[in-house]
């Protein structure tokens, strides 16, 4: 079996699919593997690491060309040219993908899509959303502090005593989680906001407040831990909760989502202009709109005083780490394939079968996970 890794192309990509220590494994388990000449450099992988770890540093066509073919983000179709027939790909796929399913059902290429991997307890290992959102509920904290006028931290100093910042995270899925974590180990005050029930213990085990328990939507969960779109009334209540608090807030992490949807408008205009001039707001799902109504996705803009950060692909600003991460879920997902020896697509297996957009020359219908 020959493992192909190919160097990401994407604007704003700096991760790689699998790192040095991954490849390691996996040419012990007896896997022949492929590297794209540099594509592990943005990620501070470089060809001789590869090298080392026993693989063989190939030019694009030659990487593209074997059984698995793994990549971060999908590659652009006239990349599909040089994959053999019966090949599989594996990436993230995302929205607008029509032109790359045509042309891996036109060539035979098996897509499997990595933002699809179902949220059970089996797969949890190869799940790239969860591992992805840990770096991004990180790094949106970090984006926020240095952008806030304040301390996160109480201080007591010589110059005077400093009050802790009062941090506000909204949606506490596990790029919410990570943020809280994250914002209680700078010394902020926290409080999170979540409308699925099971999410208010969750933030509480992390030491932090949950706002307003009667805002939590009882049936707001999908059978795959998900939330779903709110019915009006509820929005209404979830959005006075969150006008209550976030005139009190130095920082606001929102993080709140629907999959295959916009993401929920939590903050209004009317609630920035609340908010104390140096304050913050990281919209974690500026790429799908937004939380803030002001949110400019891939931009920072200012209003009434108020920093709203609009950060597009965090996980690849911490790309080495993101990469690892990313590449052990890559690296369990071929073991998870692997049978004898080979890559053996069982799309009546439930993983396989929930990732599978394309097999055998065929686009195969996918509802919402
Ligand atoms: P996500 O990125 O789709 O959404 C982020 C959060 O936004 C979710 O917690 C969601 O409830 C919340 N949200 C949506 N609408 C909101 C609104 N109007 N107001 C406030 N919050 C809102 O979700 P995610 O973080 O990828 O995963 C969500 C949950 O799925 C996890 O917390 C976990 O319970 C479950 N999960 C299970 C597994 C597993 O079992 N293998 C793996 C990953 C996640």
């Amino acid at each position: 079996m020959r493992i192909g890794v190919l160097k990401e192309t994407a604007p704003r990509e700096r991760r790689v699919a699998l790192t040095p220590d991954a490849v390691t494994k996996l040419v012990k388990a007896g896997a022949t593997v492929v590297v794209e000449r540099g594509a592990g450099a943005s990620a501070h992988c470089d060809d001789a690491a590869y090298a080392a770890a026993g693989a063989e540093v190939v030019e694009a066509s030659v990487a593209r060309g074997a059984d698995l073919v793994c990549a971060v983000q999908r590659p652009e179709p006239a990349a599909l040219a040089d994959c053999r027939a019966g090949a599989t790909l594996v990436a993230l796929v995302g929205q607008g993908a029509d032109v790359t399913l045509a042309a891996c059902a036109e060539r035979k290429v098996n897509l499997l899509a990595l933002e699809r991997v179902p949220r059970i307890t089996r797969a949890q290992s190869m799940d790239i959303l969860s591992s992805q959102a840990t770096v991004a509920g990180y790094k949106a904290v970090l984006l926020g502090a240095s952008a806030a006028s304040r301390f996160l931290p109480m201080l007591t100093t010589a110059a005077g005593s400093l009050t802790p910042a009062k941090a506000l995270v909204l949606g506490a899925g596990v790029a919410g989680l990570q943020a809280i974590a994250t914002a209680r180990r700078l010394g902020a005050v926290v409080t999170g906001f979540d409308v699925r029930a099971a999410a208010a213990e969750q933030v509480l085990s992390l030491g932090a407040k949950f706002l307003a328990p009667e805002a939590v939507a009882g049936d707001a969960e999908t059978k795959g831990g998900y939330a779903k779109e709110l019915a009006d009334e509820q929005q209404q209540k979830v959005l006075e909760a969150v006008g209550g608090a976030i005139a009190q807030s130095d920082l606001v992490i929102s993080t709140a989502a629907i999959p295959g949807r916009p993401a929920p408008r939590l903050i209004t205009a009317a609630m920035v202009e609340t908010m104390k001039a140096g304050s913050v707001i990281v919209d974690v799902s500026a790429e799908t709109g937004g939380n803030c109504e002001l949110t400019v996705p891939g931009e920072t803009v200012v209003h009434h005083g108020v920093t709203i950060i609009g950060p597009l692909n965090l996980p690849s600003t911490l790309s080495l780490h993101a990469s690892q991460m990313f590449a052990r879920n890559v690296q369990t997902l071929i073991e998870h394939l692997r049978k004898e020896g080979e890559i053996v697509l069982d799309i009546t297996d439930e993983i396989t079968g929930a990732m599978c957009l394309v097999y055998d020359g065929a686009s195969r219908q996918q509802g919402a996970a």
